[in-house]
């Protein structure tokens, strides 16, 4: 969609109001996390948040793991690439790969509104391979044509929801792939929504010889179901509280 191509000053507007410096991200080629498998992922620094998320403050769950040290060290530049140069990486992905954008952080934004050109270029640069991620920024209008169009050229975005019900109704009114946080203690393997909407654990989370480099699902754009992700690590307390 050529709509979603920002015209070059606002790309300039939108880089240059970035706080202190153009956002870094991490790719990690293999990667070692348990869950993922090892397949390619990577890690934007925390301003990628909005702060509207409902685990902006409390229950984020990259805030706590070994996760936890790597985003910071991305967050203060440490680690990590600009943009630019994280566009390029993504080219070095073998076609066919799946690969895990946003381990910890979101898609580039401007108070939750998603920047088109950074996303459109992170599209353009997963052509042939299957990248998908998830994000917590508003579903306003601006964003949805967003995630739609990235997800009709095979970069998958789902929307993060907190209940399987919001989930539920993400996808049937924008059609859009959307994933939910739910209480730790909901593990059934299959469910539905109050709407009657299949829904499927994370197979990762309750199988431990499951991972997305195994899975997939979540790259599965046109998917009817929701995926469900059970609170887990030491926020969840606090996540149950907010899902509940
Ligand atoms: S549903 Fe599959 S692809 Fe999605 S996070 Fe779980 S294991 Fe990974």
């Amino acid at each position: 969609m050529g709509g979603l191509t920002a015209p070059p000053f606002v790309c300039i507007l939108w880089e240059s109001i970035t706080p202190h410096r153009p956002m870094q991200v991490a790719l990690t080629m293999v990667s070692s996390n348990a869950k993922t498998g090892p397949i390619p992922t990577t890690t934007s620094e925390r301003s990628s948040c909005w702060e509207g998320c409902a685990f902006y403050d409390k229950g984020c769950y990259a805030k706590s793991g070994p996760q936890a040290l790597h985003w910071r060290k991305v967050t203060s530049g440490e680690r990590g690439v600009i943009w630019a140069e994280f566009i390029a990486l993504i080219r070095n992905i073998q076609r066919g790969q799946i690969w895990r954008h946003n381990v910890s952080g979101d898609l580039p934004h401007i108070l939750g509104d998603i920047n088109p050109g950074m996303v459109s270029q992170l599209v353009n640069a997963n052509r042939g391979r299957r990248g998908y991620t998830y994000t917590h920024h508003p579903l306003n209008d601006h964003n949805i044509e967003v995630i739609k169009d990235a997800n009709s050229k095979g970069f998958t975005i789902n929307a993060s929801c907190e209940s399987v019900d919001d989930a539920d109704r993400v996808m049937t009114e924008y059609n859009i792939p959307a994933v939910a946080v739910v209480n730790s203690e909901k593990t059934d393997r299959f469910y539905t929504t109050s709407n009657g909407r299949k829904v499927i654990t994370c197979p990762a989370t309750i199988h431990e010889n499951v991972t997305c480099a195994t899975c997939g699902l979540c790259q599965v754009a046109d998917r009817q179901f929701v995926i469900a992700f059970p609170a887990h690590g030491t926020a969840k307390k606090t996540v149950n509280a907010i899902v509940s």
